[in-house]
């Protein structure tokens, strides 16, 4: 194919609509720029899943890729190598034995740059994020700790001095 075309198609597609449909477009034509051809598969959106951008069920016919919204709400760029890898998956198998190949194999294509990270760990695991609910601050050293559920108390990490709540901390999702 001719350099450039993928950015021409990313470009005309902007900010997708995270439906089944929209997905199993632009997952059909990751196939086609990189693998040259339309590998068997169905996409089902899941809402559940916060912390996870996607899985694959290979034991159903077709595979099943399994794309949370939530994630992608998240990090909207990323839907292209969520794909990229759980396709990666339906080529290679269950385990990421031959994903390291698999990367530089994606990575020496003309158009791999746009979709692919130039970082294995990237295209390997997803973000792995964490909603936080409450933050307490140490007065003595200024040091904060986030919970995932509201707490009553709180002790500094640090100098053990109790902490104060921050009672206008919104829930966050923070990348660990
Ligand atoms: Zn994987
Ligand atoms: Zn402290």
């Amino acid at each position: 194919m001719k350099h450039g075309t993928l950015g021409r198609v990313r470009g005309r597609l902007g900010p997708i609509e995270f439906t089944s449909e929209e997905l199993t477009r632009v997952a059909e034509n990751l196939c086609s720029y990189f693998f040259s051809k339309i590998l068997d598969f169905r996409i089902v959106v899941g809402g559940r899943k916060y912390s996870v951008s996607a899985e694959v069920d290979l034991n159903t016919t077709p595979s099943t890729i399994y794309m949370y919204k939530p994630y992608h709400d998240r990090y909207p760029q990323d839907y292209e190598v969520t794909l990229l890898h759980e396709l990666g998956h339906i080529l290679l198998g269950p385990t990421h034995e031959q994903f390291y190949q698999y990367w530089q194999w994606l990575f020496r294509k003309d158009v791999a740059t746009q979709v692919v990270p130039s970082e294995y760990n990237k295209f390997l695991y997803a973000r792995r994020t964490h909603i936080f609910r409450d933050r307490w601050d140490c007065p003595d050293c200024g040091h904060s700790r986030f919970y995932k559920k509201r707490m009553n108390t709180s002790k500094c990490a640090c100098c053990k001095s109790l902490c104060v709540r921050d009672e206008n901390f919104q829930p966050a999702y923070v990348e660990v």
